[in-house]
Parts: structure tokens; C-alpha cells; sequence
């Protein structure tokens, strides 16, 4: 091992060329084509995209619910590729948080917010009276201390969500991974379940990879990467944040290793580009112009 080129902290989630292809039984759909991802320890990261750009595929990957065709995941010391199915299972139960849009999908009906939180810790071996203090202080940081003892269908949309990242969080994964998890919510109610999120990640330093087809999530994290057909294409990133005043985003396109990157649809159109360029370098940077297809018949 050369210490050289050994980076001082690798990235807590990292995606190398990623994968993954739904085979059903007429067709096969390319949902993750090349994707790369990096996201650090203790970082509140969104992913963004349209419907059907592989959002939901990488994220359940990235839970261990579900395995890349190719490519590289790693998360921690883990690599999610080589996992056999009792290391999936013990992967899900101590490194992953999992919250999903449907508020029915992730608390049972019949129990209450504190029984819900305690239940995956009772599973996992944690002795009642421990459970019961644990749920009791993940509530109170979700700002939910006086439901306790109130029944998903004595709580709002929003509250019944914020139960849900109590939940996630029961046995302290480090991991807390949200698939649209304020799609059903309005948004002032959305600020209340982010507000919860953040807390969280400054109280106990979980990572969070948050997925949305909403943009204006933009304003409520410090970096968001927008996927693209089953790819990774831009990155927004803020400067600094000042106490609540949070500066305006910076975007980047993303390169992968092979120098690839997406140019914003927008930019396409207005450029005319169809499926040639000239790209040509200019001291410090490029200038890529549209070029015309093929060279038109004599
Ligand atoms: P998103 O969450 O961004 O909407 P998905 O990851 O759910 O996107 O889907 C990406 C693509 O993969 C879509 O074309 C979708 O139809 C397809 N897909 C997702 N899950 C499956 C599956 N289990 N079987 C077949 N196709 C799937
Ligand atoms: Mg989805």
C-alpha cells in the first residue's frame, strides 16, 4: 500500500460507475447508467431529478434493499457489491435509516409514537426501560415530546414523519437515508420535518441523503446533485452559511473519470446541439459549439 495515494478521508458513501438495469419480463430499463456519488460523513445532501431519472433505484442501493448490476458502492467500510444476503440483512439493521414517502409505510397503526420508536430497538436486543428513554429523547428532538403518546392517526402528515426519523434513527445507524419524505406534505409543514432532520445530524453527526423531485430543496440543504437519466449531472453547493442566513447556491457540472459531463438541456436547445460539437480550448477554459451532424450530402 502506497500512503500517497491513499486521500487522508474517503468519502462516507462513494459510487463509482454504477449500474443498474430492472429486468421484468418483457423489457429491461437501464435506470442507473454510470453513476457517480460521493457524499461525506455528517453532510445533509439532496439528490434531485424528474420522475423516472433513477432517484428511488440508487437510494434503495444505497439501504441495501437492492443490488447494482455493475460498478462500485461502498458505504463505510462496506462494500455493497460483495455482500452476501446475511451481511445485507445485518447492513440494513446497523447502518441504515430508512424514511418513505407514504406516512403509512413507516409507522405501525396501532402503536403509539413512543411504542413505534421503541419497537426496532426492541428487535435489535435493547432492554425496555433503555428503549423507552431512547424514544423518548429522539421525540423531544424531533419536536414531538408531547405526542408520545399519540397514534399516527392522532398526528399530522408532517408529525407522523418527523415519528418516522425517530424511528430510522432508533438504533443510531449512521446513515439516514429519506425518499421523498415531504412529497405528501405542504411546505410550511415540509420546514418542520427538515427542521427535524437538521437537528439530528448537529446532535448525533448521521449522514443524510435526502432524495426529491422538488427543487426548492435547495434552500432547505447545503448541497444538492441532480441526476439525469440514471447519471449524476450537476452539483449545487452553498458558500458558507451564517447562522440562518444561508447564501445563494454555486452550480457545477459534474465530470466523471472519462471526462464526460452533461451540458443543461437548456443550453442544448438554445445552442442547437444535436449530436456533434467542436469543443477547442482557450488558455483556462473551452468553448463548445454546436457542429452539424453530418456533413451534408454533395
Ligand atoms: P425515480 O425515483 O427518479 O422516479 P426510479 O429509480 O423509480 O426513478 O426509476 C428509474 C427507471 O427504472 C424508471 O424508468 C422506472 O420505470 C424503472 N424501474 C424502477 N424500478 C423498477 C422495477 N422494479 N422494475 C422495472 N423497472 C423499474
Ligand atoms: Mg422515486
Amino acid at each position: 500500500m502506497n500512503p500517497v495515494t491513499q486521500p487522508s478521508t474517503p468519502p462516507y458513501v462513494q459510487c463509482e460507475d454504477v449500474f443498474k438495469i430492472h429486468k421484468t419480463q418483457e423489457l429491461e430499463v437501464v435506470a442507473l447508467r454510470g453513476l457517480d456519488l460521493s457524499v461525506a460523513s455528517g453532510e445533509v445532501m439532496a439528490i434531485v431529478g424528474a420522475s423516472g431519472s433513477g432517484k428511488s433505484t440508487l437510494l434503495n442501493i444505497l439501504a441495501g434493499l437492492d443490488q447494482p448490476s455493475a460498478g462500485r458502492v461502498r458505504v463505510g467500510q462496506r462494500d455493497l457489491l460483495t455482500m452476501n444476503d446475511q451481511e445485507l440483512v445485518d447492513y440494513r439493521r446497523a447502518e441504515v435509516g430508512f424514511v418513505w414517502q407514504q406516512t403509512g409505510r413507516n409507522l405501525l397503526p396501532y402503536l403509539t409514537a413512543r411504542e413505534n420508536v421503541e419497537v426496532p430497538q426492541l428487535v435489535n436486543g435493547t432492554d425496555r426501560r433503555t428503549a423507552g428513554a431512547r424514544a423518548l429523547e429522539l421525540l423531544a428532538q424531533v419536536g414531538l415530546a408531547a405526542k408520545a403518546e399519540h397514534r399516527p392517526n392522532q398526528m399530522s402528515g408532517g408529525e407522523q414523519q418527523r415519528v418516522a426519523i425517530a424511528v430510522a434513527l432508533a438504533n443510531q445507524p449512521p446513515l439516514l437515508l429519506a425518499d421523498e419524505p415531504t412529497g405528501e406534505l405542504d411546505s410550511a409543514t415540509a420546514t418542520e420535518v427538515f427542521a427535524a432532520l437538521h437537528t439530528l445530524n448537529e446532535a448525533t453527526g448521521v449522514t443524510v441523503v435526502i432524495v426529491s423531485h422538488d427543487r426548492t430543496i435547495t434552500e432547505r440543504v447545503d448541497r444538492v446533485v441532480t441526476m439525469r437519466d440514471g447519471r449524476t449531472a450537476a452539483e449545487f453547493v452553498r458558500r458558507a452559511t451564517f447562522g440562518r442566513e444561508r447564501m445563494a447556491m454555486e452550480e457545477f457540472a459534474l465530470v466523471d473519470r472519462s471526462g464526460r459531463l452533461q451540458i443543461p438541456r437548456e443550453y442544448v436547445d438554445q445552442l442547437g446541439l444535436g449530436t456533434r460539437a467542436t469543443v477547442e480550448i482557450h488558455g483556462d477554459h473551452v468553448e463548445l459549439r454546436a457542429a452539424p451532424d453530418h456533413e451534408a450530402a454533395p
